[in-house]
């Protein structure tokens, strides 16, 4: 359950981070997750849930992920390209396996959104 030990590596960030500015509520952790970093959006939506469940402050929070695809640079044609294999690190336009991976291992917090403990009350939105 790697995704477990991600969520709670983020969620660790956000709480940090929100008893700093007074958060206490949190409503959005937006992540930004590569498809080579090998972690299933559904199984990071389950941990993201199971654990904050149980916690005021992450109680009605959103998980919102953005996936990045698989992009890589050949050195042999120079071409940039998607790669949509995972498993065979091969340039798409020419063949090669002189690639380097441009994009696609990212997994970080992008930003999270929350409320201020005090001033709380309607903002008429
Ligand atoms: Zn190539």
């Amino acid at each position: 359950m790697h995704e477990f030990s991600l969520i709670e590596g983020v969620l660790n960030m956000v709480r940090d981070s929100a008893s700093q500015n007074n958060i206490g509520k949190v409503n959005r952790v937006k992540l930004v997750v590569g498809r080579l970093s090998m972690a299933l959006p559904d199984s990071l939506h389950f941990a993201f849930e199971a654990i904050c469940k149980d916690e005021d402050l992450f109680r009605e929070a959103i998980l919102e992920i953005e996936e990045k695809e698989i992009m890589c640079d050949c050195l042999a044609c120079q071409r940039s390209s998607e790669l949509k294999d995972i498993y065979s690190f091969i340039c798409p336009a020419c063949g090669s396996n002189r690639i380097e991976i441009t994009q696609g291992r990212e997994l970080y917090l992008d930003y999270y959104e929350g409320e201020e403990v005090n001033g709380a009350g309607s903002n008429g939105g």
